[in-house]
């Protein structure tokens, strides 16, 4: 288990560490495309915006002064050389073009007429925007060098000689676009290098607080199960409630609860157990050595003892093991109660009859103790549902102990009392009674009101009573005032036959 608790951190540190690093890098990678082609768009935007007009100057100071076009038709090539050459030498970008009305490219002096790749024809359409809305929108145009790329541009139309057409000049010609390449090239190094160290050290920052936010209850949850796992069973995780992983902590803190809880109540079964065992033996012991003492006294003194006195330590004997075998009969069945080897097999019976039974068993032990025993029962016949032998077993012990506890000339009541659906069984007499401190612990083993009580019984009755009670899922109540009497009651279920 500490083998887990120690690598759960660092893995999940480890994990968010690496989450965090793609985030970045991702964030930055987006950052310089985005930086990039924005930069781009706008240098070029404000190009075109610049030299919006160059078209048409090259038409209004060139084409009054001399005509672009010879008498047989041809393009006045001097003219045009000269001007592209200059326009050329003053901005090194620009490519000057002499179109026709179709967009077919009459002159220039940047085509190399060995160029494969170079096209003879330009698009229109973008030219023709262009000069509608006189250059203020951003629009891009054919490129005659590189005809897979669209490039900003300047555009006039001229009209002279029965000839129209346009002067079409691409501003990001190829030399522009070579210089600005490299410049782009070093600019997106130096930001690329200013925004990844930047970011790193920031990231790194914000990711060790976050990290350290984020693992921060886990930690706690982590070291309190460590503490647990190592012993300290009152280790707890401290207001649950207010963890960022609120259902763990609880559970966790229920769980120790369970343990803990598990533990004790171990341990006390445990103690009882030995209790008991120490009871059993002492309990055994006692009755063991008075019988021994007196069958030993009897072999000894056999010929000096008078009849009458070898009469008396038979009858103790007997008495001793009657005492021995009750007892042992007695743990016998609590052990199997409480082993949870008794399953209650229900039927229907006269609880009627089963007391009338059980009067007339304990009728000359009444007597003996000139004690009045009588059954009290309103109703004809009462049946109930129930396991009739342990219902039998109860109600002897229960009676056994209300003539025990009970001085000569009193009064011991058997009442049976149908309410509903149930049959109320109360077993009452003029007894000693019980304290009402100790009324809460008679139904415990060896729990015995006081040590002369020890000597007349095991302590065992009255907790084989509760575990019968438990199997008919019913309890048992007791009411008594002590020189006054006791009454013992509890509930079966009546039968509706
Ligand atoms: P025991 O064998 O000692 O009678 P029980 O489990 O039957 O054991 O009873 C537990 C204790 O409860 C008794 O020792 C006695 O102190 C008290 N007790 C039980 N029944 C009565 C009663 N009818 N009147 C007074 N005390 C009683």
């Amino acid at each position: 288990m500490s083998k887990t608790t120690k690598t759960l951190t660092p893995k999940l540190v480890k994990k968010l560490w690496l989450a965090f690093i793609v985030l970045v890098v991702m964030m930055g990678i987006s950052y310089i495309s985005i930086t990039g082609y924005v930069a781009n768009m706008h240098h070029q935007e404000t190009t075109q915006q610049l030299n919006a007009e160059l078209a048409n100057h090259v038409i209004e100071e060139k084409f009054q002064n001399a005509s672009p076009f010879l008498a047989d038709g041809s393009v006045n090539k001097p003219l045009f050389g000269d001007l592209m050459h200059d326009m050329m030498a003053v901005n090194r970008g620009i490519e000057v073009y002499l179109l026709d009305d179709l967009g077919e490219i009459l002159y220039s002096v940047v085509l190399d007429p060995n160029d494969k790749n170079a096209t003879k024809n330009v698009s229109l359409a973008p030219i023709k925007s262009f000069v509608a809305t006189q250059g203020s929108e951003f629009i891009l145009g054919d490129d005659p060098r590189n005809p897979k790329a669209q490039k900003i541009f300047s555009a006039a139309p001229y009209s002279v000689d029965d000839r129209s057409g346009y002067v079409y000049i691409v501003l990001a010609g190829k030399k522009f676009q070579e210089v600005s390449g490299t410049l782009m090239g070093q600019y997106f190094a130096r930001l690329g290098l200013g925004a990844i160290i930047l970011t790193t050290v920031f990231a790194a920052i914000i990711g060790f607080l976050a990290i350290w936010f984020l693992t921060k209850n886990l930690r706690v949850i982590t070291s309190t199960v460590r503490q647990f796992s190592e012993g300290d069973l009152s280790a707890r995780i401290e207001n649950p409630d207010q963890s960022d992983i609120s259902i763990f902590a609880n559970s966790f803190n229920e769980m120790a609860d369970t343990i803990t809880g598990n533990l004790d109540k171990m341990q006390s079964v445990d103690l009882l157990r030995r209790e008991l065992i120490a009871n059993v033996s002492h309990d055994l012991r006692t009755p063991l050595a008075i019988l021994k003492g007196y069958i030993e006294t009897l072999q000894m003194k056999r010929n000096t003892l008078s009849d009458e006195e070898q009469q008396e330590y038979l009858e103790i004997t007997h008495s001793n093991v009657d005492k021995l075998s009750k007892l042992i009969n007695q743990l016998f069945q609590y052990s199997k109660l409480e082993a949870e080897q008794v399953t209650p097999v229900k039927e229907p019976f006269s609880i009627t009859e089963l007391s009338h039974d059980l009067i007339a068993k304990f009728k000359v032990l009444a007597t003996q103790k000139q004690i009045t025993l009588k059954l009290e029962e309103p109703e004809a016949n009462n049946m109930v549902f129930a396991d009739v032998s342990l219902v039998e077993r109860a109600l002897q012990n229960l009676i056994e102990n209300a003539i025990k506890y009970t001085d000569p000339k009193g009064k011991v009541t058997l009442a049976l009392l149908k309410k509903g659906d149930q049959v109320e069984i109360n077993i009452t007499d003029t007894g000693k009674g019980i304290p009402i401190k100790e009324q809460a612990f008679i139904f415990d083993r060896y729990k015995q009101v006081d040590e002369s009580a020890k000597k007349q019984g095991s302590g065992l009755g009255l907790a084989i009573v509760k575990k019968i009670m438990e199997l008919h899922d019913t309890t048992i109540t007791v009411l008594s005032k002590p020189r006054e009497g006791s009454s013992f009651i509890f509930n079966l279920p009546a039968y509706k036959a």
